[in-house]
């Protein structure tokens, strides 16, 4: 290993060990401190926009198989039937669930005007934090 390596691993260790600090320690009498490393760490993976959504499964109205959709620009093939659907039908089809793009574990989703729209609108991941939104939110 190089010195120049070398000097990048201990600098990686010790943004590591930064980042891992205020997990470890308990309410200290630094709290106030602590708790702006905290904001400023608390960088969740993340992704806005319909393009980049997470993979969707949805029931065929045909038959009731689950249709997987990686992309949303995929067409929804049914494994089961013929049933073949355009990305546009998507808002028709009964959403199952949507999967983590990072950990492959299933997300809660859910909307943000119920009524107006026939698509998830916000979704994320319970095990590692990914998030998804629709659009911005300038609340
Ligand atoms: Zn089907
Ligand atoms: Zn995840």
């Amino acid at each position: 290993m190089t010195g120049r390596l070398r000097t990048l691993f201990s600098k990686l260790r010790w943004i590591a060990e930064r980042v891992a600090a205020p997990l470890r320690t308990g309410d200290g009498p630094n709290k106030f401190r602590l708790s702006s490393v905290d904001t400023a760490t608390t960088t969740y993976d993340g992704d806005i926009g319909w393009a980049s959504r997470p993979p969707a499964t949805v029931r065929c109205p045909q038959c009731d198989a689950e249709i997987f959709q990686h992309n949303a620009r995929d067409d929804l093939d049914c494994p089961r039937c013929v049933g073949e659907f355009d990305p546009e039908a998507f808002g028709d089809l009964e959403l199952l669930h949507l999967t983590c793009p990072v950990c492959r574990g299933r997300m809660e989703h859910g909307q943000r005007h119920p009524g107006s729209f026939d698509i998830p609108e916000w979704a994320t991941c319970t095990s590692c934090r990914y998030h998804w939104e629709f659009e911005h939110s300038y609340d």
